[in-house]
């Protein structure tokens, strides 16, 4: 079973997915740096869609609707 590089929840059918290519990756690991958080994404791993998007996404603390763990961590940075 695969599991998503950003919740590191199962991926099941019902959930989009994206592969992650090198150059998706390497913006999610710049991301990831600036943030100083602890995300591991190598090109080929699988990550929910909402998972990056919620990532990606620019970080505006009235924009926060989304109550999974990822956005939780990038608020207490
Ligand atoms: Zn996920």
């Amino acid at each position: 079973m695969d599991i998503c590089s950003i919740c590191h929840e199962c991926i099941d059918d019902s959930t989009p997915t994206a592969r992650l290519d090198p150059k998706g990756c390497q913006t999610l690991l710049d991301i990831n740096s600036k943030r100083g958080l602890q995300l591991k994404a190598a090109p080929g791993d699988i990550v929910h869609v909402q998972c990056r998007k919620d990532f990606t996404r620019p970080v505006k603390e009235q924009d926060i609707s989304v109550t999974n763990n990822v956005i939780h961590i990038l608020l207490e940075v």
